[in-house]
């Protein structure tokens, strides 16, 4: 014993004596997620195609360039074209045809009157109930939630916002159950009532009780926009994690810029200057609130010395909205992709998506490479240094991790999978049930309702504009075949016809 001291002794006074050899490990990073809803892929001054648009000019968001100047632009990222499959495949790494929560929650237990009023079509039972942390809940994908498995590892874990994960008066409408802290604002409903603190968010609006913001009262009657309120107390949050020495994850999902467009004061005004239409200059205010609560953000990490240990995503859950609600001809806000919110084109599917990684991201970067937002559950896994993370629903996400330390990637070898067996409601282009695959330059919708294909090339098309199923029957063919072995992998519903009572066949059953 008295000797095993003197050795311990000796090697500590070495060990004094000596320069480290061995650091410390790297304590776990921070982790801010920034998902804004319904930003559309040019609704910023970033541009995020290979030229500056007109609405790149339009439309000021200097902490997104900011962003984009300290990590790297993704220009193929891709989301689901409505919120809750998304938010799901967010907090699950799961591919909506295998989730099952396919179209947008709210009623428990439910289909919505556009889905059972459709004309032809006869809508599954899909997972209205939304996710579940708990097995065995009616109409709900069970999962092991993201936030959960961050908690378990040591993170502080922060929901600030929007939730929509589940259907009013079931485990999944409150963020707490799945994994989360801390939940500021969050529910069932996918929209506010009001973005005004002097309306109260809407709370206290009678028949509106769905749809009133819960949590915020300290800022009823004052005059803040929902977006900053919600920043101020995910930011109090922080102030919280610290105190805790915790590493934090902050979900930092806004309600803006999601209907209703009601306007950001501290903005509006230049955007009418600039001579828009005042719901589009209202809209684009509404951009640059959620952008100064980016802003905030980073400026509190700067100040608090934690940006070298904190990494930044952002991305939206939709594209734009176009089909209703906006100023200006319907279909185009999105240009120059086709459609927007809710539709299959890119205009409904592809999203602004920047990721600032001190130390493993090359500032300024751009990736050409495609992702999906399933991929963000293994990779934020990754990222926080969860070492074989035990959930109990298969994963579909991949990481891409590597495609941010690394140049090279093979994401054009790997298929993007898309299916909505169901009716958003709004009418327009590539709007409507449907099962979509991409892979390399390629892309092929089918709709469900007249059994159609629509092919592009998307590297010489971007805005889907000739549809080449006639000149390429090869393509559509093989496309159909890997897009329908997804679809009967992962057990995905199909609409059947009101009629016949029959399903609607899969892709590879039609015959060109
Ligand atoms: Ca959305």
């Amino acid at each position: 014993m008295k000797n095993n001291l003197l050795l311990l002794l000796g090697l500590a006074v070495l060990a004094s004596c000596q320069p480290a050899k061995k650091q410390e490990p790297a304590p776990p990073p921070n982790i801010v997620l920034l998902f804004v809803d319904d930003m559309g892929w040019q609704d910023t001054s970033v541009p995020f195609w290979n030229k500056k648009t007109a609405f790149n000019e339009l439309y000021v968001t200097p902490n997104m360039e900011r962003l984009a100047k300290e990590g790297m632009k993704f220009t193929q990222a891709y989301s689901t074209a409505v919120c809750s499959p998304t938010r799901v495949s967010l907090m699950t790494g799961m591919n909506a045809a295998r989730h099952r929560v396919t179209n947008w929650t709210l009623k428990k237990d439910m289909l919505q009157p556009m889905e059972v009023n459709h004309k032809t079509l006869q809508f599954p039972e899909w997972n209205v109930n939304g996710m579940s942390p708990v097995a065995g809940d009616d109409k709900a994908v069970h999962a092991t939630p993201l936030p959960q498995i961050l908690k378990d590892a040591g993170y502080f874990t922060i929901h600030s916002g929007k939730a929509h994960f589940g259907a009013i008066g079931t485990p999944g409408e409150n963020p707490l159950n799945l994994g989360f802290d801390i939940n500021i604002a969050g529910h069932a409903a996918g929209a506010p009532e009001s973005y005004y603190g002097t309306e109260n968010f809407g709370n206290g609006k009678e028949g509106k009780e769905i749809w009133a913001v819960p949590g915020l009262e300290q800022y009823h009657g004052k005059d803040i926009y929902l977006t900053e309120a919600i920043t101020q107390e995910a930011l109090k949050s922080l102030d919280a994690a610290a105190e805790k020495e915790q590493p934090f994850f902050l979900y930092m999902a806004h309600y803006a810029v999601h209907t209703p467009i009601m306007g950001d004061d501290r903005y509006l005004q230049k955007y009418l200057e600039k001579g828009m239409d005042s719901t589009e200059a209202k809209y684009a205010s509404m951009v640059e609130g959620m952008d100064k609560s980016l802003g905030d953000i980073m400026d509190y990490l700067e100040r608090k010395n934690l940006e070298e240990n904190t990494i930044i995503l952002f991305m939206s859950d939709n594209g734009g909205l176009s089909a209703v609600a906006r100023g200006g001809e319907k279909h185009t806000h999105n240009k120059p992709l086709a459609s927007g919110k809710g539709s299959a084109y890119e205009g409904g599917i592809r999203e602004p998506m920047l990721v600032k990684w001190p130390g493993k991201v090359k500032p300024g970067s751009i990736s050409d490479n495609y992702v999906i937002i399933e991929d963000f559950y293994p990779t934020i896994l990754e990222m926080a240094g969860v070492e074989n993370p035990k959930y109990v629903q298969a994963m579909d996400g991949q990481s891409f991790t590597s495609m941010l330390t690394k140049k090279e990637s093979n994401s054009s070898e790997r298929p993007l999978f898309w299916h909505y067996p169901n009716e958003w409601g709004p009418d327009g282009p590539g709007i409507g049930a449907s099962s979509t695959v991409r892979k390399g330059d390629w892309k092929l919708i089918y709709f469900h309702e007249d059994q159609h294909f629509e092919l592009f090339n998307l590297t010489t098309d971007i805005g889907e504009t000739k549809n080449l199923t006639s000149e390429h029957p090869d393509k559509v063919g093989k496309l159909a075949k890997i897009l329908s072995d997804h679809l009967r992998k992962v057990d995905a519903q199909m609409p059947s016809f009101k009629d016949s009572g029959e399903p609607v066949p899969f892709p590879d059953e039609i015959t060109l």
